[in-house]
């Protein structure tokens, strides 16, 4: 037939490239603009250019390829967009760390050379991450890849950020803001990572400005009380009385401040009485907004006391506050010390204790967006899986604060925001602008910051399918179908997708977001370098293929159930891919000298029906399970059907009709058999895109690559149902003599002999029909029927539907030996359990033991006694046949 013939192994490594290679070089991962299939869009969670695939990447680009390529082979125009993320603060990091190796800084190398130097750090290693992706096996249109910092992408960013300015909705304000002292930029609260930490508890005097007596105020940062601007009690707090109008001492300085109430003090802290520092606390900030307080900052962006710090200036904040204990306790006024634990915020990048700071920040207000990207999930047109999500976002999003979007870092999209010389009005333009926009005058200078990194990625749903332009991109394949992503950046950027999509495309950016969960190590550990339980993908693809490992990640990727990855797994499933391929290798083998025959002509077996209609069954549901993003109900489907029933039942059956002699009936169940490996090559190619694509080209009749094969459908093939019934008795007499043949410790060589009594003449009818398959299955050489007749002499005898099967054992087995070995094995498990009972009842044991030890002493004393049960069964069988 002009194909070669299967080799005995499958080998991944080759075949991998081979088949990749030639998807790539038939241009099969690009959709058609043209077309009018209908459209099917997903955009790839962007990652960063300085990312390498781990297990996250590996899981969540492998269910997107899956929904890609079972769409493609469904009929739909497909575009899965790729490209990475230009990743702000990592991607500086990383060039910083390369530059300090070289003994210099970026303040050294000046910003434009800086920028230099990161972007050919991108051309060099940027498309690590890509090639990686390509290894899986993902389906991406790489002619459309895409860069966060690409000039069409940052175009976008420009268009939006001027535009979302002159609506008012990106404004610059004083803010308190997370700051990194040592990166020099402020961060989201997202990327603050807050640490237990041991610590003080400071109980300061604050005298009262009339002299009678003083509140006591516990602190943490006894330093900032030269910030402090008033002390607030709770108004339900009845140890204070009335407060109001009081005032008290700010200590060191001398400065009278107010004391208010607020219902925001806990009472339980401290004394009840609290420090207010708008400048440099989140909380006190808000406190002081509704207040109405002065906002004095006392510490600068180095984490140095500043000017209004009086006699601190210049102190480091952490000298300054052992200086400032020490004053305190000159002059009276420190009550006490007590040892503190509590939560601290670190930078997530370098891990400096961040600093709350009041700061000049760009925002977006999100309000007005998030009320938007609200009532299109209450209403459906965006859905969140698992649902469960929605009640995550909602709370999220209707507690949504403003947004800071400047970052005080070199990489990334410059603010286009020039400040005036000579008025200080600020002035944003797409382009550089000639003049201010208030007083006109030319000498201006522009923002130095960037925008966060999420600003960008915010956009990606439109932007990388050419907006602000009309394309035709953007008409076809906006909205997207859906995100596939992890719900660690559900807020990050899934959120702000919404957001930024309502706005600017009048429209959801995709019409569905499924949520996958975290791959953890076997015993549901997150996977980390410190404990070393991570499992690196590229050495698993190497090892075991990209097919197992695929498929093993979808077969775990069940909806909101964290995946618990092993070895093992994948190396079980690499056995399900041989087993496929020696599968298949058994069809061709069988089905070189084939002669397709008109359908007229055609002679089906039971087995030729039944795996027909079991195929058009599996088909629908493995649809059905995909399209409900049941990835891991696709899989097991596929898998059961394919072992065991396909491979367990079907083609054993087969080699009845195909080693017959009956042409008719051998050339229909060639031609099954070979339907049936392509529908299941079919099935299985979104999951397992290499192997089955190359059996699907060895296979004589296929055209073309199977990525472009019309995906199994139910219609596709006869649905019998009296098939599957007749199926059914048949493969239970089958197990029933096979489990006797088991139970009896019949050899495997022996073949026995059979006795039906007819309990149902359809079923027994079916028996008749098929005898040739009980014979060869279950070894059987004579197989007679009776009806109503008395149980034969030494027969076992199996309960099938409505019949009974007996199984002769006289002159297969030696009765007495039988039962000699069965007292004995009885008498050697009833020791054992013993053994077992006695540390069970042990109480030093059950006190010493760890539980799992417990736990498996249980189960061993609680298999053993099934098993006794068993053998005594067999053995009062053996003796019944004596009384007879
Ligand atoms: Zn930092
Ligand atoms: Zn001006």
């Amino acid at each position: 037939m002009g194909k070669e013939v299967l080799g005995k192994a499958f080998e991944p490594q080759s075949v991998e490239r081979k088949w990749y290679r030639y998807w790539e070089d038939n241009g099969l991962f690009k959709p058609d603009l043209e077309s009018a299939k209908e459209p099917f869009c997903i955009v790839i969670p962007p990652p960063n250019v300085t990312g390498t695939l781990h297990m996250g990447h590996a899981l969540n680009n492998t269910l997107q390829d899956i929904l890609c390529r079972y769409k493609r082979m469904k009929g739909y125009n497909v575009l899965w967009q790729p490209g990475t993320d230009h990743a702000g603060i990592a991607t500086q990091n990383v060039v910083e760390k390369d530059l300090a190796a070289k003994g210099t800084t970026r303040h050294e190398v000046g910003r434009d050379k800086f920028m230099e130097v990161v972007w050919e750090w991108r051309k060099k290693y940027g498309g690590l991450i890509i090639n990686q992706l390509k290894r899986l096996g993902c389906s991406c249109d790489w002619s459309r890849e895409r860069f966060t910092m690409d000039e069409g992408l940052s175009r976008a960013v420009l268009e939006v950020f001027v535009r979302l300015y002159e609506e008012g909705l990106i404004y610059r304000g004083d803010y308190i803001i997370n700051w990194c002292p040592r990166c020099h930029t402020a961060l989201a609260d997202l990327e603050v990572e807050h640490e237990e930490m041991d610590s003080h508890l400071y109980y300061i005097r604050y005298p009262f400005e009339d002299g009678s007596g003083a509140l006591v105020v516990a602190t943490t940062r006894p330093e900032t009380l030269l910030g402090d601007t008033a002390v607030a009690v709770n108004p339900n707090d009845n140890r204070y009385g009335d407060l109001k109008g009081r005032r008290v001492l700010l200590p060191i300085l001398n400065k009278p401040i107010p004391v208010i109430q607020d219902r925001y003090v806990d009472v339980e802290f401290g004394t009840g009485a609290l420090k207010i520092t708008p400048a440099h606390d989140p909380n006190d900030f808000e406190i002081g907004l509704a207040h109405g307080l002065e906002q004095i900052k006392v510490i600068d962006e180095n984490g140095k006391m500043n000017e209004l710090a009086g006699p601190y200036k210049g102190l480091d904040r952490f000298e300054c506050r052992e200086k400032i204990l020490e004053d305190l306790k000159d002059a009276g006024l420190l009550e006490k010390i007590e040892p503190y634990r509590h939560a601290v915020g670190h930078c997530y990048r370098c891990k400096t204790m961040i600093e709350p700071l009041l700061s000049k920040q760009w925002f977006v207000k999100v309000k007005p967006l998030a009320e938007v990207a609200v009532k299109s999930v209450e209403e459906g047109r965006t859905r969140i899986f698992p649902r469960n999500w929605e009640a995550v976002y909602f709370e999220w999003m209707n507690n949504i604060k403003d947004w800071c979007i400047s970052r005080q870092i070199w990489w990334g999209h410059r603010i286009p925001a020039w400040y005036c010389d000579e008025c200080g009005e600020v002035t944003v333009a797409k382009t550089t602008p000639q003049e201010c926009s208030s007083c006109g005058g030319t000498s201006l200078n522009r923002d130095n910051d960037v925008l966060d990194t999420w600003f960008s990625s915010a956009l990606w749903p439109f932007s990388t399918l050419g907006w602000p332009d009309e394309t035709e991109e953007l008409k076809t394949f906006y909205p997207t179908s859906v995100l596939v992503t992890g719900f660690d950046i559900l807020f990050f950027w899934v959120a702000r997708m919404m957001m930024m999509g309502l706005h600017f495309m009048g429209d959801v950016p995709f019409k569905d977001v499924y949520i996958h969960a975290l791959v953890r190590d076997a015993e549901g550990k997150k996977m980390s370098k410190s404990k070393g339980n991570v499992i690196d993908p590229l050495e698993v693809m190497d090892k075991h293929g990209t097919d197992a490992f695929r498929f093993t990640l979808a077969a775990l990727a069940a909806q909101g159930r964290d995946i618990k990855l092993s070895e093992d797994r994948i190396v079980g499933y690499r056995h399900f891919v041989n087993k496929i391929w020696n599968a298949a290798r058994l069809v061709l083998i069988n089905i070189e000298d084939m002669e397709e025959i008109a359908p007229g002509e055609r002679v089906y077996t039971l087995a030729d029906r039944w795996i027909l209609c079991r195929l058009s069954e599996v088909s629908g549901e493995v649809a059905g399970a995909i399209d409900d993003y049941r990835f891991n109900d696709a899989a097991n489907l596929c898998y059961r059907f394919v072992w065991h029933e396909f491979c367990d039942w079907y083609l054993e059956m087969a080699k009845e009709a195909l080693y017959g002699d009956d042409r008719r009936k051998k050339a229909t169940t060639q031609m099954v058999a070979r339907d049936v490996l392509l529908a299941v090559l079919k099935l299985l190619h979104p999951f397992m895109p290499f192997v089955t694509e190359e059996l699907w080209q060895k296979v004589p009749g296929t055209d073309g690559s199977i990525m472009i094969a019309e995906f199994p459908s139910s219609a596709d093939y006869p649905f019998d149902e009296d098939a599957t019934k007749e199926m059914d008795i048949v493969m239970e007499v089958v197990s029933g003599i096979r489990n006797i043949r088991g139970e009896m410790r019949i050899p495997p060589a022996k073949k026995v002999n059979i006795v039906v009594d007819v309990g149902n003449e359809k079923q027994a009818k079916t028996i008749r029909n098929n005898m040739a398959y009980v014979r060869s299955l279950a070894k059987v050489e004579e197989l007679s029927f009776t009806s109503g007749a008395e149980k034969p002499e030494g027969s076992a005898t199996a309960v099938c539907g409505a019949l009974q099967v007996h199984v002769l054992l006289a002159g297969l087995l030696d009765f007495e030996e039988e039962k000699k070995r069965l007292r004995k094995e009885i008498q050697k498990v009833e020791k054992d359990m013993e053994v077992g009972r006695g540390k069970l009842e042990n109480e030093k044991f059950l006190q010493k033991a760890p539980a799992d030890i417990v736990k498996e002493v249980k189960d061993k004393v609680e298999n053993l006694s099934l098993r006794l049960e068993r053998l005594k069964k067999n053995l009062e069988f053996f003796e019944g046949l004596d009384d007879r």
